[in-house]
């Protein structure tokens, strides 16, 4: 057997995955809702063992996990609520083309869904998706991230708990598990990570035509206005920032401050990770509140950021140590940064925030349009006039007016996801059960209006003439006039027993 003809080595198990996705396709709210219960119900009883995994991995404090766990718990619980009027035929408004006849949406199941999840909350990334795909009826294989081995073996664990390998698979390994999944014919695939591997899972989902979410990264930037509260911005972003050693794809990566303020903020965003962090004065290393770098190679990136910037003439603010063999980075502060740094190209994913000073609004602009658009961005301002200015000259997947970080996990009626460079697609709450679905548009043809078959050919002189007068003029019917005439029709078609 050649190379080209050797057979994927999770071909057996596609196929059984296969079979069960029309089993799954069939199944109620109320079977789904159960399941969905009882995978909650082993998530929570696991907290012990997702605490260790959380802590051996990034050093997490047991709060800040558990602050994951009831985003996981909210999720459910969500879907949970709303899940069979989400299943339920959805009516769509008529129009004068299709009067007597009902026009609907279904949700139905795409079928196999693929995720390949990431490292820095992987508890969270592996049930915001899989909830989803079991609220939409398809069967969902779970590559988690090598990075975070000891939570990938409590997924397997719990997933084991509640779903036979057929429905919900745990897949053990790393980026060779992954290449060899993407060569199988999913109908969805669901990504969390950087781009270069982005761009792998796109090339691979084309092959197949597999529909896609792409949950990726970017240089997230803030903007603090003249009018900011600069201390209430300073301890919000102290915390945006350093919450999971920064490596939360939604962190502010960079300050753009009003040059009037820019010293006065720098200060207060010192004064508050010190307060945060290192009340007691035994250094930040000493703080069960600040994570870890989650292994030596990402250790040596943030350190090699921080290195060029210093070395290109970036001033060193606050914070500034490190300890490889801890996987240690304090909470950093850089001002003084340009373009030519690396610290100013690439996405940071550590600790370490640069001060971007600026005097007019369109500079501040500049700086944020020279980059793909972001996953998040923020503003801090009092100023309404200067808020709504903002906005309206930025693009991003989220944005967040005085605050950061609070757009992910607090509401699952907020659709969170990127543009671009960021991401693609939406997750949480219906967002992620839309995209496990196949959003099917159905027309019943049910009681006749005027003549049915007036647009058969060959075309009569008054077909003619009523397109004509259509193509002549806007039309203006509006929508409770066509939902009455639908309502006369249907009335008549059932007295006539049509
Ligand atoms: P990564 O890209 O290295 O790995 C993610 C997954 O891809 C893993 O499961 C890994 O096994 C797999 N993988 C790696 N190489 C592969 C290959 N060649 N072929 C197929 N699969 C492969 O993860 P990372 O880049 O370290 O993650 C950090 C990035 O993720 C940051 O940019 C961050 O912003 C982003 N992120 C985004 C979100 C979001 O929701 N938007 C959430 C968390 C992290």
């Amino acid at each position: 057997m050649g190379a080209a003809e050797q057979i994927n080595p999770y071909q057996a198990q596609f196929d059984a995955w296969k079979a069960k996705s029309h089993e799954l396709a069939l199944t109620s709210a109320a079977q789904r809702i159960e399941k969905l219960r009882k995978l909650l119900k082993v998530i929570l009883e696991s907290r012990e063992k997702i605490l260790e995994a959380g802590h051996a991995e990034l050093r997490l404090s047991p709060t800040d996990i558990d602050a994951q766990l009831l985003m996981v718990k909210g999720e459910a619980e969500f879907i949970c609520k709303h899940l069979a009027s989400w299943m339920a035929p959805q009516p769509i408004q008529g129009s004068l083309m299709t009067l007597g006849k009902a026009s609907y949406v279904r949700y139905e199941p795409k079928g196999l869904v693929l995720h390949v999840s990431t490292w820095n909350a992987p508890i969270a990334e592996a049930f915001v998706v899989g909830f989803g795909a079991i609220a939409a009826g398809c069967p969902f294989v779970l590559k988690p991230s090598e990075l975070a081995p000891h939570s990938a073996q409590v997924l397997h664990e719990i997933i084991g708990k509640v779903f036979a390998e057929d429905e919900f698979a745990v897949m053990i390994g790393g980026p060779e598990v992954s290449s060899d999944l993407l060569k199988l014919p999913f109908n969805h695939i669901f990504y969390i990570g950087g781009h270069a591997v982005g761009r792998i899972i796109l090339r691979a989902a084309a092959e197949h035509f597999a529909t896609v979410t792409l949950e990726m990264g970017g240089k997230n930037p803030v903007i603090v206005d003249q009018s900011a509260d600069v201390e209430e911005a300073g301890r919000k972003i102290a915390w945006g920032r350093v919450a999971n050693a920064g490596q939360v794809c939604l962190a502010p990566d960079y300050a753009l401050v009003h040059d009037s303020i820019a010293k006065d903020f720098t200060r207060e965003l010192g004064k508050s990770m010190t307060l945060m962090y290192n009340a007691d004065g035994k250094g930040f290393q000493q703080s069960a509140d600040v994570p870890r770098i989650v292994n030596r190679r990402h250790f040596d990136r943030i350190k090699g950021l921080l290195d060029d910037a210093l070395a290109k003439g970036a001033k060193l603010e606050f914070g500034g140590e490190t300890d490889a063999d801890d996987l240690f980075i304090s909470p950093t502060i850089l001002s003084n940064v340009s373009e030519d740094m690396r610290i100013m190209q690439e996405e940071i994913f550590g600790p370490i925030i640069c001060i971007v000073p600026f005097g007019a609004r369109d500079q501040a602009i500049d700086t944020i349009r020279r980059r793909p658009k972001p996953l998040g961005s923020y503003i801090f301002a009092k100023n309404r006039e200067a808020i709504d200015w903002f906005i309206a000259r930025t693009s991003s997947g989220s944005l967040v007016v005085n605050h950061n970080l609070i757009q992910s996990g607090t509401n699952p009626y907020l659709p969170f996801g990127g543009v671009n460079h960021s991401g693609q697609g939406r997750l949480g709450g219906k967002y992620t059960f839309i995209e496990c679905s196949n959003t099917r548009a159905v027309v019943e043809d049910q009681y006749p209006a005027g003549d049915p078959n007036i647009m058969f050919p060959p075309y009569s002189d008054k077909y003619k003439d009523m397109i004509a007068k259509m193509l002549a003029k806007e039309i203006k019917v509006p929508d409770a006039m066509i939902n009455a005439i639908n309502g006369i029709i249907k009335i008549t078609g059932k007295i006539k027993g049509k």
